[in-house]
């Protein structure tokens, strides 16, 4: 891809100029690593272009699953279905940079519920067996119960949703009586002051918290809080989570997962600083609650899992940064208009939308899927440096989180 430079300051009027915002990499070039600068970024949005030639697929002998150049299966499909988001969390989608200047997709951008019911059925047949549906926030796609109906009803599908959960207390009803039986509420705080401050548009937690309680109401299998955590910023808060989702005994409660804090995107300013290890939350906590580890549900799971030792529920911690788990990793990620991506690090996907928009049949798209899954590679959390961090990714509320 060739990209073209600006002037950011003629680009981009209202530059932030705040210390912080000095460290989002503007205008890093794919592959190279100048240092990072805010003074040019590239017109080219690395979310068009025709995306990288789809690999053809290899056929596999007798029944055996795809497999990719690691010897890893296709398990998880994660599916964006929208790259909009009413919140604006510093390490997401920081609003210095989604202003009221950005242009989200074009609502002819951005698959149907009819192509994305198709890909999942398709990418079943290359073994996927797990979908997520998350962006953005996948609660503002208008008839978001109608999608999670239509993939419910594929065979052999264990669905689930991730959602900031500002729209979940009017949704959650619907979402269930749609066939949607798991779900994960992101959660940073229980403070409402740091809460407020980290979704950056004033949300009060205690909608959140009500949103909840009315989804553990509508019957939920027990729901999963996830809880990025930045040191200095919400990491006095870890006690104080997993005190409050701790089951009362003989209850079954709300699992808590404690995310490092990760350089995926361009724009949350990332820092090796910022990151608290998932080893010093575990050891915060253990001081606190005693735990041991716990047996994982399934290989590849993706959270660590440390059950409490006076026997009354679990937390979990994803340490993408300080132990990474790519030798295991089973996901691949459709975003919001259409490409595939083999990481959530990646600079590139696939065009599946073209495929879709241009009739092929599902024998062409399956192979498709599975050529891709076949051709690759991904390590890139084994791989993280200072420089790979800088890398100009795309954003995750755009290819899902
Ligand atoms: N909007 C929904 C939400 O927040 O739950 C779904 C999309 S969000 C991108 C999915 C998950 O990614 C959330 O749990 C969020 O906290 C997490 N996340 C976003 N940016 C992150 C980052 N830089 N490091 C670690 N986790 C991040
Ligand atoms: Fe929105 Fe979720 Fe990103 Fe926060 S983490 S800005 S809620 S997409
Ligand atoms: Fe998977 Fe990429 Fe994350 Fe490694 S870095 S676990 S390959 S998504």
């Amino acid at each position: 891809m060739n990209l073209t430079w600006v002037n950011v300051k003629a680009f981009i009027p209202r530059l932030p100029l705040s210390p912080v915002s000095d460290r989002y990499t503007f205008g890093m070039p794919v592959n190279t690593s100048p240092p990072i600068t805010q003074s040019v970024i590239p017109i080219t949005d690395l979310r068009r272009g025709d995306g990288l030639p789809i690999p053809k697929m290899r056929e596999t002998s007798g029944g055996t699953s795809v497999q990719d150049q690691r010897g890893r299966q296709l398990r998880d499909l994660r599916i964006s279905v929208t790259d909009r988001c009413n919140f604006r969390c510093t390490y997401c989608m920081p609003k210095e940079v989604f202003d009221n200047n950005y242009r989200y997709l074009p609502h002819s951008e951005v698959l149907s519920f009819e192509e994305i019911t198709r890909v999942a059925r398709i990418a079943v047949t290359q073994g996927v067996t797990k979908i997520r549906l998350t962006g953005g926030e996948p609660l503002m796609r208008r008839g978001i119960e109608d999608l999670v109906a239509m993939l419910a009803a594929i065979p052999g599908i264990d669905l689930t949703l991730t959602t900031n959960g500002s729209a979940l207390k009017a949704k959650a009803g619907a979402l269930k009586a749609a066939g949607l039986n798991r779900l994960t509420v992101s959660l940073d705080s229980l403070d409402d002051k740091v809460f407020r401050a980290m979704n950056d548009v004033d949300f009060p937690v205690a909608k959140v918290l009500a949103a909840i309680d009315a989804a553990n109401a509508a019957g939920f299998e027990q729901i999963k809080i996830n809880m990025v955590v930045k040191r200095g910023v919400n990491d006095h808060q870890i006690i104080d989570m997993a005190k409050f989702f701790k089951p009362a005994p003989g209850t079954l409660g709300n699992i808590v997962r404690f995310i490092e804090f990760m350089d995926v995107g361009s724009t949350n300013g990332w820092q090796m600083g910022d990151v608290v290890p998932s080893q010093e939350v575990v050891n915060r906590i253990h001081a606190a609650l005693p735990c041991e580890p716990a047996n994982p549900n399934h290989v590849g799971e993706v959270a660590k899992r440390w059950k409490y030792l006076d026997g009354a529920g679990e937390f979990g911690v994803i340490s993408s940064v300080t132990a990474a788990f790519c030798g295991t990793c089973t996901r691949a990620r459709l975003s919001t208009d259409g490409f595939l991506y083999t990481c959530l690090f990646a600079q590139h996907g696939y065009d599946l939308k073209s495929l879709l928009r241009r009739g092929e049949d599902d024998t062409l798209i399956a192979k498709a899927i599975g050529g891709i899954w076949q051709a690759r590679q991904d390590n890139y959390s084994e791989v993280r440096t200072a420089e790979t961090a800088r890398q100009r990714k795309i954003e995750m509320s755009f290819i899902g989180g």
